[in-house]
């Protein structure tokens, strides 16, 4: 059996079982211009050799752990429906065959990436949910992001995953596209946004993931900005759009379950919510992310390192969260969500109580309205929902700064 990092491999002696498999797809017909994925263009040759490491991959994972527990798998990427002719397919089926009885398996695709008969080829070997990148139902939005398909292949995509028998479809939509330098900011681009949403909902879809797009370093499209080529949506702007979303997708009945994701009732993604309801999962393929027995890893972002070790991938970030780290992670992910934060749940869990951890940040964002309690929940206010980002570094914060006050009183005994 292939070699874990021992920080890793101690984990698991006494993990918990994971609940899901995330498996990453490290390829796409061509990339977007804002995207910072580890994704690459679609090389058919070495598409086949990645499956075959990939499988092997799983493989070393079932001897090393009870995969019986998994209830999700999400194939991710990349663009999994870009694989050729029978090899997404591979995957899903060894995917089923390693999980125990599923309540979800999702599989991520473009649109115009999935005919008729891959859809129904997907859904009998047991997919049940397709989430499509769908980001804009503006033409000039979909050229200036750089995307593959044009509008209408969004609504022809949902088409044919319902033909095929789904009953549980997500598109992903972006807000604050930029317009371009000599046009900074166009009259209407709050309603756009809006028409943005209608157009989705319209479509009758269960799940709707509605992202601000977001500048990551050495991106095309930042590179674009740094040129003054494209102009940023100013973060006014962006927060009216955001606000826009919360409002427009109540009006149609959407609960809105986490920051950036809404679902029809009981159609959140339960994948997703293993991550932020902090459990643990296990993740193949390239640059994916997994968290086993309280330790983080990533597999290295890198197809020829990945190829290189069939089965056996270098492992990257391998970091066991302890005591204070592992509570202000929980309370990052917990508050994210709209249920919030269970004040008694969490104090049980992680043995950390909350309300002492986290005092400073709690107290001042109940009295400035950020942060709201309710019942023996804590979570955020919709009025914060705009600047979560800023609010949740708070506790992130609080945490860091509890954990070292632990260490120093650890000292302190010690020279006892
Ligand atoms: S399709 Fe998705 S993963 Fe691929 S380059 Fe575009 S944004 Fe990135």
């Amino acid at each position: 059996m292939s070699q874990l990092p021992t920080l890793l491999d101690d984990a698991l002696a006494a993990a918990a079982p994971p609940e899901g498999l995330y498996i990453h797809i490290p390829f796409c017909r061509h990339r977007c211009s804002y995207c910072d994925f580890y994704t690459l263009v679609l090389d058919e040759a070495r598409a086949g050799e990645f499956v075959e490491a990939l499988l092997a991959e799983l493989a070393a994972w079932r001897a090393r752990v009870d995969l019986s527990a998994v209830r999700t798998v999400f194939i991710g990427g990349g663009t999994p429906t870009v694989l050729p002719e029978g090899m997404l397919e591979r995957i899903v089926a060894a995917a089923r065959e390693a999980a125990g009885p599923l309540e979800e398996f999702t599989v991520e695709a473009n649109p115009a990436t999935v005919d008729a008969a891959k859809a129904r080829r997907l859904g009998g070997l047991g997919v049940d949910r397709l989430s499509f990148g769908a980001q804009s139902f503006d033409a000039d939005e979909l050229r200036r992001l750089d995307r593959i398909h044009d509008v209408d292949a969004i609504a022809g995509s949902v088409a044919i995953a319902r033909d095929a028998g789904f009953d549980n479809v997500n598109l992903d939509l972006m807000f604050g596209v930029p317009s371009p330098a000599d046009q900074p900011a166009p009259p209407g681009a709050l309603e756009r946004w809006r028409a943005n949403l209608a157009a989705a909902v319209a479509l009758g879809v269960e799940h709707l993931s509605c992202y601000g797009l977001t500048y990551e370093p050495n991106t095309p499209l930042t590179q674009r900005v740094r040129m003054g080529r494209v102009t940023p949506v100013d973060d006014d702007l962006s927060a009216a759009m955001y606000r826009a979303t919360l409002a427009d997708l109540r009006a149609e009945g959407f609960e809105h379950y986490e920051i950036s994701n809404w679902a029809r009732p009981g159609r959140q993604c339960r994948h997703n919510l293993i991550y932020w309801h902090n459990r643990p999962w296990v993740a193949i393929g390239p640059s994916a992310a997994g968290y086993l027995g309280g330790v983080r890893y990533k597999v290295a972002p890198h197809l020829g390192r990945y190829l290189g070790s069939p089965g056996d991938p270098p492992l990257v970030d391998v970091e066991r969260l302890d005591g204070a780290a592992a509570a202000g992670e929980a309370a990052f992910l917990a508050l994210r969500l709209r249920e919030g934060l269970d004040v008694a749940a969490f104090a049980a869990r992680y043995g950390a109580d909350p309300e002492a951890l986290f005092a400073e940040p709690i107290a001042r964002h109940l009295r400035i309205g950020t942060l709201e309690r309710i019942g023996g929940r804590l979570r955020l206010a919709d009025a914060a929902l705009p600047v979560a980002d800023s609010v949740l570094a708070d506790f992130v914060a609080a945490a860091e700064t509890g954990g070292q006050r632990e260490r120093r009183g650890a000292e302190t005994r010690r020279g006892d």
